[in-house]
């Protein structure tokens, strides 16, 4: 099997291929990494490969399949890991100069899972600081560029994640979603990315920016790929005080039923208030348009509904998550954790704590600090905080109306294609509107995931599946289902790195 077969396969193919013997997993994992050498320099995806440790995780699966023993479904599969994740002897930065060179001394659950799994970790991917941002532009170790036009961005903040899947650099990448960070990158590659219901997936290990919404998930190329990376991944971990301990309904049936394409009986929603398309590329309605079209066609029966209080999602986003940030970034205070910086024996505790936060943390860090400790502050925390948790629960409710009529909702994923680097960075609002239509179910917890709707002006756009809490399921055989109607995206269609340039 060429190189180029391999990294061309999905993760689902690439394990049947090596459970049948027609291709082992050190070959697999080393066609991954023949193309991270490839590609790359041109796309700044990774904070940091381990080629060797991803090679003798291989050869160890290769070694027990040969033997016999008995291995899970992913067993070979290699996959590569968002930075803010903690990785046992492997460096991890959040993508801030703050703990530039931090080796953890634990693995995060997830991580557990994935190498209990036999999953050779390939690397760790680039991402805005801290997971703050829309485009991966706020990374300490300068931006991503999106396979699909090497001038824009690969989307936020997990876009090294969803640029290394998109450009065949590993089938499969962990993401976290606290806002959209999953499926807006998942959007703009064209990818597959799913949010699970907040407390499937354990946070243990994972680098706090707002506890209450982070949440890790897959991100792939497909529907049951996600489905079968979530079941390596999810489940209650006792580590973790707000893990959920009751068990998903399984999201692999609902991947494997969606994908006969029948979606009869099933009620879908679409959001008023977002159909409308304000703020929104022509491109990107388009696409939703014919999107929705897609879903009737495969027998879904399509009702309005309106959902009043999403529109007020993005203010209390802004006020809640950088709320919560500006507490648990307290943490690196020069004592505690990574840089220290100033501590010449001149200077005050105090002035060195400035000192390292200053040259530590980058601009959007800051301006969340700052906004949080604001909205936190004595005299406006019920005027921001209590005000913007309250629209929280308007959200919430909103949702649990709607989901009365109707089995899921759907909309865009986000209002805009790839956008140029530079083009929203002038203005923080304006790259706080690419997740206008992700955060309302950040905020209400239930599972909402992407998966690519064609292309607009040539470039990749999303639709987003929202289904009730613990009903990831459902999202996933609606997601599974939309994308039986869809022509792959093949690696010969993104054209500037997975095509012409490097092609194998
Ligand atoms: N773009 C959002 C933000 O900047 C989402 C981030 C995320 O999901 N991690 O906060």
């Amino acid at each position: 099997m060429s190189s180029a077969e391999i990294t061309n396969k999905t993760a689902a193919e690439l394990s049947q291929a090596m459970t049948a013997g027609e291709v082992t997993s050190e070959e697999v994992t080393q066609a991954f990494l023949d193309r991270i050498d490839a590609v790359e320099p041109k796309l700044n995806a990774f904070l940091h490969i381990d080629a060797e440790g991803a090679l003798n995780t291989a050869r160890a699966v290769d070694a027990a399949r040969a033997k016999g023993e008995e291995l899970g479904p992913l067993a070979g599969v290699p996959i590569a890991v968002k930075d803010i994740v903690a990785t046992k002897g492997m460096p991890t930065t959040a993508a801030s100069k703050m703990l530039e060179g931090w080796i953890p001394p634990y693995d995060a659950t997830i991580v557990e899972r994935i190498k209990a799994a036999g999953m050779p970790i390939l690397g760790k991917t680039n991402l805005d600081e801290f997971a703050m941002g829309s485009s991966t532009e706020y990374s300490a170790f300068g931006a991503t560029r999106n396979p699909w036009d090497l001038g824009r961005i690969p989307g936020g903040s997990g876009g090294g994640s969803s640029a290394a899947v998109a450009a065949r650099m590993a089938p499969l990448a962990v993401g976290t979603d606290t806002g959209g960070s999953i499926r807006q990158p998942g959007a703009v590659t064209g990818t597959f990315g799913a949010k699970p219901t907040y407390g499937v997936n354990s946070r243990y290990g994972l680098i706090a920016f707002s506890s209450s919404l982070d949440t890790p998930g897959p991100v792939s190329r497909t529907a049951l790929d996600a489905a079968l990376l979530q079941e390596v991944m999810g489940g209650h971990d006792p580590m973790d005080a707000t893990s959920i301990r009751q068990a998903l309904p399984s999201v692999t049936e609902a991947a494997r039923s969606g994908a006969s394409g029948d979606l009869s009986g099933v009620r879908l929603g679409i959001v008023k208030e977002f159909a409308t398309g304000e703020g929104a590329d022509p491109g990107v309605v388009a696409a939703y348009q014919s999107s929705v079209d897609a879903l009737v066609k495969l027998g879904a029966e399509v009702v309005e509904v309106s959902c009043p209080h999403f529109k007020y999602g993005l203010p209390a986003y802004y006020l809640i998550s950088p709320s919560e940030c500006s507490s648990n970034l307290a943490r690196y205070d020069s004592v505690r954790y990574g840089l220290r910086v100033g501590d010449d024996g001149t200077r005050s505790l105090e002035e060195v704590m400035a000192a390292t936060r200053e040259a530590g943390f980058g601009p959007e860090v800051k301006r969340r600090i700052i906004l949080g400790t604001y909205a936190l502050s004595a005299g406006y925390v019920d005027q921001f905080y209590g005000q913007a948790q309250k629209v929280r629960t308007l959200i919430m409710r909103d949702f649990e109306a709607a989901y009365e009529s109707v089995d899921a909702l759907v909309s865009p994923t986000t209002p805009f294609t790839a956008f140029e680097f530079g083009s929203r960075t002038q203005d923080p609002y304006q790259m706080y509107l690419a997740d206008l239509y992700t955060i309302p179910s950040n905020l209400a917890g239930g599972p909402a995931l992407s998966v690519p709707s064609g292309l607009s002006d040539g470039l990749p756009a999303g639709l987003q599946v929202m289904a009730p809490t613990m009903r990831d399921d459902v999202s996933y055989r609606i997601g599974a289902a939309f994308e039986s109607t869809q022509a792959p995206l093949l690696s010969d269609q993104t054209p500037d790195v997975a095509g012409k340039e490097v092609a194998q």
